[in-house]
C-alpha cells in the first residue's frame, strides 16, 4: 500500500467529522443575532500539536466569534499582571456547579466561585492593566492573538450586540463593584469583557491557542513565550474543574482533560504537554457547551486512550 496521499490523521479527523454531522441535538444560542444566525451544520475540528504539526477536517476555515473561552485567557492576563495572590483576592478557583451566568458571589468574600462563569470572567477582564504597552482591551487582544499566532480582531457588530444584550452582565459588573471586587464603576471593564467575547477566530486558531497553553505558554509555530509555565498551569487547572460550567462533572467522566467551551460553539480541550483539541459546531446543550463539540472530544479522548485515569 502507497504512504503517499492524506496523513492517516487527517483521514481519521474526517471520518469523525462525518461521524458527528448526522447527530443534530442541540439548539444554537440566540443571546445576541449574530449567533442566532449560525449554521446548524458546521463541523470543524482541529488538532495542533506541542511540536507545530496540525492536522483539520471539516469546516476549519469559518471565524466564530470566541465568547467564553476568551476568559481562559484573560484569566492568564490577570494572573500575570497581578500574581496568583493578587488575583485569588478577588476570584476564587471553586467549581460553582451553577450556570454561567448565575448571578452569585460568595456572602463573606463576595467573591465570584471562579473565572469561568460569568461573574469571575467579569472580574478578571478588570484586573488587566492598563500599561504603556497599550490598554486593556488591547492588551487582552494580543495575548489572544499571540497564543494563536496571528493577529486576531475584534467584530464590533457583535461586540455592540453583546453590549445591548449585556443587562445580566451589567448587574454581575455592579454587583462586584458593590463588593469591592471591582474598584469603582465597573463600565469599562464591562465594555472591555463585551469586546473580549468578540474577538473572531477560526478552529485552527482555536488549536493553536490551546497548543500554546499545552506547550506551557510557548507558542508552538512562533516560537514566542507568550505565558509563563506557572500562569499556564494555573488556568489549565481551573480550565479542568470549572471549564465546562456545570457540565464540568460528567465532563471529567467523559473526557478527562482541560477544556473550555463558548455559546458560540468552540471548545477546546488541552492535553498537556503534546497537544490540543479544538471543535467548532455551533448547536448546544442545555448547559451551553457544543453537541458535537462534546462528542468529538469524548470520541477522541476515547480512541486516542487520553483519559488521566484510564490505566489500561
Ligand atoms: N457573551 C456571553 C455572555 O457573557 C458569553 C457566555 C458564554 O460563552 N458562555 O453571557
Amino acid at each position: 500500500m502507497s504512504k503517499l496521499g492524506p496523513s492517516p490523521v487527517t483521514e481519521y479527523l474526517r471520518r469523525v467529522v462525518e461521524d458527528l454531522r448526522p447527530l443534530t441535538d442541540g439548539t444554537v444560542n440566540n443571546s445576541v443575532p449574530e449567533l442566532a444566525a449560525a449554521d446548524e451544520n458546521i463541523v470543524g475540528i482541529a488538532v495542533a500539536t506541542v511540536d507545530g504539526a496540525l492536522y483539520q477536517a471539516g469546516d476549519t476555515k469559518l471565524e466564530f466569534c470566541i465568547q467564553s473561552i476568551s476568559k481562559a485567557f484573560t484569566y492568564a492576563q490577570a494572573l500575570t499582571d497581578r500574581g496568583p495572590e493578587g488575583v485569588f483576592e478577588k476570584i476564587d478557583v471553586e467549581p460553582s456547579g451553577d450556570a454561567f451566568n448565575e448571578i452569585s458571589l460568595q456572602p463573606e468574600t463576595g467573591r465570584p466561585a471562579n473565572p469561568m462563569i460569568n461573574a469571575g470572567a467579569i472580574a478578571a477582564t478588570s484586573l488587566v492593566r492598563n500599561t504603556s504597552h497599550g490598554t486593556r482591551m488591547e492588551r487582552i487582544l494580543r495575548l489572544h492573538s499571540r497564543c494563536a499566532g496571528r493577529q486576531l480582531r475584534i467584530n464590533k457588530n457583535i461586540q455592540s450586540q453583546e453590549h445591548k444584550a449585556g443587562d445580566r452582565n451589567r448587574a454581575l459588573g455592579w454587583l462586584l463593584a458593590s463588593r469591592g471586587i471591582i474598584e469603582g464603576d465597573p463600565t469599562g471593564a464591562l465594555e472591555d469583557y463585551f469586546g473580549q467575547c468578540s474577538i473572531m477566530l477560526n478552529c485552527v486558531d482555536l488549536a493553536r491557542m490551546g497548543a500554546t497553553l499545552a506547550a506551557g505558554g510557548r507558542n508552538p509555530v512562533t516560537g514566542e513565550r507568550v505565558l509563563d509555565p506557572e500562569v499556564v498551569s494555573d488556568v489549565l487547572s481551573v480550565m479542568s474543574t470549572c471549564g465546562m460550567y456545570d457540565d464540568a462533572g460528567r465532563w471529567a467522566i467523559r473526557v478527562g482533560l482541560p477544556a473550555k467551551s463558548g455559546v458560540s460553539g468552540g471548545v477546546v480541550t488541552v492535553l498537556p504537554g503534546q497537544l490540543a483539541v479544538a471543535v467548532f459546531s455551533p448547536p448546544l446543550d442545555r448547559h451551553g457547551n457544543s453537541v458535537r463539540g462534546v462528542a468529538a472530544c469524548e470520541r477522541l479522548t476515547k480512541d486516542l486512550d487520553l483519559h488521566f485515569a484510564r490505566t489500561e
